[in-house]
């Protein structure tokens, strides 16, 4: 294979604009399809974290006591459409499957070990892109209301001890030190002293999208419809009509990677995880770092625009609209945390790409030699997309990858 080689990329969210600068880092020809705006779809709104500390996943085997406080309590951060469910039930059998204890302690290892290597795919591309200024290490707190609380999660702290991340535990005195301007006098908290955030994760991908450009990279502002693949190349049909050929591609649609044409069927694994921010903008003066009220399930976060907080889990699919409950509970809880103007200047809703397993899909198709997946990254898109772009692109090159990605194979849904 020569460096002239093409890919394509289909998805300029912040993961297809990883893999498509470390495709070109390694020579290839590149271009990137996305009808929308790069960036601006789940990879805009996220809570902004590199989250490091994030190998403990959503399955847990405690999860089915808590499900039904979980379900019905208007304080709950996570909501279930029960026609969505019951209509593409296979998800949540295999989600609530990847409950059980020794499926949650491998997650955990598996996650664990590939958040290791978060910067050595995240460096270069800052440098790259020249996108420093927009990360800034200022740590991160988890905040609990109470002792029980906090007791409540003693498990998944030891576990992400176990797997490398260093915090420390925080008493009253000290929240109200780090964090004055929080309203709630938490009891309990965790600082994750070393843990950087992006300060606007839209930016973040405007200046990959930028640096792309630069260095030759051809953006298409299409949706791809169809993959067709034959000897030695693909063929990717466009919603204008047109066609784009090229040696590989790679999917890196997000949520929506199962609804092109042509793509295997074990892609029907991926659903979404749907979350929501409110922000008030202008506001980030209020905290010094993102600090996350675990109970709540949300952050909030200082970015460069405002104060977002951002956060739940709704499984209701792609096509429903926002849900107005869990807008008012953001921004109840909002003004419950911090003293804030009464309505939010932005309410939004994205759609986390998440398989049963919690774990991404980061490997060649099981079908195709030229198909390569990079979805399904949940709740660690922005976190764990430098370092997909630089498996996916080693991959592509013919490269032992840098880390075993055999169990983030689609070949494990067979
Ligand atoms: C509330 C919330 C908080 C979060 N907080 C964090 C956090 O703090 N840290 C963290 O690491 N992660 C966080 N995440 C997760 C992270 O935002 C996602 O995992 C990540 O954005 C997924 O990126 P992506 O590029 O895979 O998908 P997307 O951003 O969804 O991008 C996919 C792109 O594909 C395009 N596309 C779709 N179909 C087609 C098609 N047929 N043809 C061409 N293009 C197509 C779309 O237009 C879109 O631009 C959070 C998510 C949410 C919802």
């Amino acid at each position: 294979m020569t460096n002239q080689t093409r890919i394509a990329v289909i998805g300029a969210g912040i993961v297809g604009c990883s893999c498509a600068l470390w495709l070109q880092k390694k020579g290839f020809a590149v271009t990137l399809i996305d009808p929308e705006d790069p960036g601006s779809g789940t990879s805009s709104g996220n809570a902004c974290t590199i989250a490091e500390y994030g190998c403990v996943p959503v399955n847990s085997p405690d999860l089915f006591r808590r499900l039904p406080s979980l379900l019905f309590s208007s304080e709950s951060p996570l909501s279930l459409d029960p026609a969505y469910v019951l209509s593409h039930p296979a998800w949540m059998i295999e989600f609530l499957l990847n409950c059980r204890e020794k499926k949650v302690a491998r997650i955990i290892r598996l996650l664990g070990k590939l958040l290791t290597k978060v910067y050595d795919g995240l460096d270069p591309l800052l440098d790259m892109a020249d996108a420093r200024d927009l990360l800034t290490q200022q740590g991160f707190m988890h905040v609990y209301v109470n002792q029980q609380e906090f007791d409540a999660v003693k498990r998944v702290n030891q576990a992400r001890r176990e797997q490398g991340s260093t915090f420390v535990e925080l008493d009253r005195g000290d929240i109200r030190d780090l964090e004055p301007n929080l309203k709630i006098p938490f009891e309990r908290g965790l600082l994750f002293d070393s843990i950087s955030h992006v300060l606007n994760p839209l930016m973040l991908c405007q200046r990959y999208v930028e640096c792309f450009k630069r260095n030759q990279g051809e953006l298409l502002r299409h949706r791809a419809l169809e993959i067709n693949h034959g000897a030695g190349a693909v063929q990717i049909r466009l919603d204008n009509g047109e066609t784009v050929d090229a040696e590989r591609v790679v999917i890196a649609a997000g949520a929506f990677s199962k609804s092109i044409a042509g793509i295997p069927t074990q892609l029907l694994k991926l659903d979404t995880e749907r979350g929501y921010h409110v922000q008030f903008n202008n506001m980030q003066h209020l905290l010094k770092r993102p600090v996350s009220w675990h109970h709540a399930g949300f952050y909030a976060t200082p970015t460069n625009q405002g104060m977002r907080f951002a956060g739940t889990v709704e499984i209701a699919g792609i096509h429903k609209e926002k849900n107005p409950r869990i807008i008012n509970y953001l921004n109840r809880k909002a003004h419950e945390m911090l003293e804030l103007p009464q309505q939010p200047d932005q309410e939004w809703l994205g759609f986390r790409p998440t398989c049963p397993d919690a774990l991404p899909v980061i490997g060649y198709s099981t079908t195709s030699e030229y198909i390569l997946y990079a979805f399904g990254h949940h709740h660690l898109g922005l976190t764990l997309s430098g370092i997909t772009g630089k498996l996916i692109a080693e991959l592509a090159n013919g490269e032992e990858p840098s880390h075993n990605i055999t169990p983030f194979s689609p070949r494990r849904f067979l």
